[in-house]
């Protein structure tokens, strides 16, 4: 690139919500940052989610640090369009520094530096936040006979609206909340079958994001009292009651059928030699968090995640990882849990900064 070489004290790779929040607090500590976001418009991954999505809870159970989420006029449970409108007022608002698009390619330690290498040339930065979130990984399991269908295959993130399968056999493949909340979307439509690895575990009805909530927060505490764990919101079960799935249930379409073994030319087979023919397959197979950036600086493996210490990385002490999932705090990867990971990890660095300022001075 021809842009000159920019230096920061922090620089914020993501401009999602975990983004965002970071950057509420980072304003807060008179440190020069920069947030740099690979997306034309603001709103992370809330901009791709498919049309009918609602989320969990209230507005007011979804607010990111200090400003909180207006409720959406004549919806109890917002849209995603809604969270979108929020969080890029959001920004406007505190005046986050975010740059887009830009896409960072990868992040190498450059002596008392790192150095992101980005579309927009090198930012350096004296730590760096990861917030780059899971949607650019989605995650689809591989089966035998998968080049041979001849159908469409689609993921979670290929997903918007129903349309495009009237009349279609689909077969979407998952035990979570998207597999459902998708599957009831299409059976309105289609004529479809579930697959699941493991029978789905459906929340009782009057479990929502609310209730969720409250059990997670409980959670904490207990933790934080050295109380032996009773047992998180996912001893409710997976999946919440969302009026599109309750419906699902009402219309009788929400069966599952065990996972397949294999693909055939048509369709799905089981080992037993039963064959279903469809003409899609939609794979709601979760998401891995999107860390290839971050190869360079050899993190080490804690199973399919880096080795961190709350949000820092254990080898590379000047990387924050922020969303992504709990393993980065506790629901860090929701609107209301990711200010609360992000204000520690803020705190945290800043006092590196300055202990190592001082020292350096
Ligand atoms: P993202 O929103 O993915 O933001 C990351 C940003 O970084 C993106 O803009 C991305 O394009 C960018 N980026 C990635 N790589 C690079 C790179 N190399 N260089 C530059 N930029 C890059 N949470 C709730 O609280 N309530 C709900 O009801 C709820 N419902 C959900 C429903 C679905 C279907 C899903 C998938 C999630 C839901 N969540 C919900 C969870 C959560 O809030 C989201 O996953 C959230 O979008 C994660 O935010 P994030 O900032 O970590 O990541």
């Amino acid at each position: 690139s021809t842009e000159p070489n920019q230096h920061y004290d922090v620089v914020v790779i993501g401009g999602g919500q975990a983004g965002l929040a970071a950057g509420y607090f980072l304003r807060r500590t008179g440190l020069n940052f920069v947030i740099l976001d690979d997306q034309q418009q603001p709103g992370g991954a809330w901009q791709h989610y498919w049309d009918s999505l609602r989320l969990f809870s209230p507005a007011e159970y979804s607010p990111l640090p200090g400003w909180w989420m207006p409720p959406q006029p004549g919806e109890d449970f917002p849209t995603a369009e809604h969270v979108v409108a929020y969080l890029t007022a959001y920004e406007q608002r505190y005046q986050l520094p975010v740059h887009r698009p830009v896409r960072v390619q990868t992040v190498h330690q450059a002596g008392k530096w790192l150095a992101v290498h980005s579309s927009q040339g090198v930012f350096n930065a004296r730590a760096v936040i990861s917030a780059t979130g899971t949607w650019a990984a989605p995650h689809q399991p591989s089966l035998p006979g998968q080049q041979r269908y001849t159908g469409q295959q689609l993921h979670t993130v290929d997903y918007r609206s129903p349309q495009h399968f009237t009349g279609q056999r689909v077969v979407v493949v998952g035990g979570g909340n998207s597999a459902a909340q998708i599957l009831a979307d299409i059976s309105t439509v289609a004529d479809t079958t579930w697959v699941t690895r493991r029978p789905p575990r459906f929340m009782p009805d009057d479990v929502d994001g609310r209730v969720l909530f409250d059990v997670a927060t409980q959670r904490e505490a207990a933790r934080r009292a050295g109380i032996p764990d009773t047992g998180g919101a996912s001893s409710l079960g997976d999946i919440v009651m969302v009026p599109s799935v309750r419906d699902a249930r009402d219309r009788g379409v929400l069966h599952a059928h065990p996972m397949f073994d294999s693909l055939t030319e048509h369709g799905i087979a089981y080992s037993d030699g039963t064959e279903l023919a469809c003409d899609a397959i939609i794979w709601c197979t979760g998401f891995r968090p999107h860390l290839t950036h971050l190869a360079p600086l050899g993190l080490g493996q804690d199973g399919d995640v880096p080795l961190t210490e709350g949000t820092r990385s254990i080898n590379e002490p000047r990387l924050h990882l922020l969303g992504y999932g709990d393993w980065t705090g506790w629901a860090s990867a929701t609107l209301v849990g990711a200010g609360r990971t992000a204000k520690a990890a803020v705190n945290h660095l800043t006092d590196q900064l300055h202990d190592r300022q001082t020292v350096n001075s």
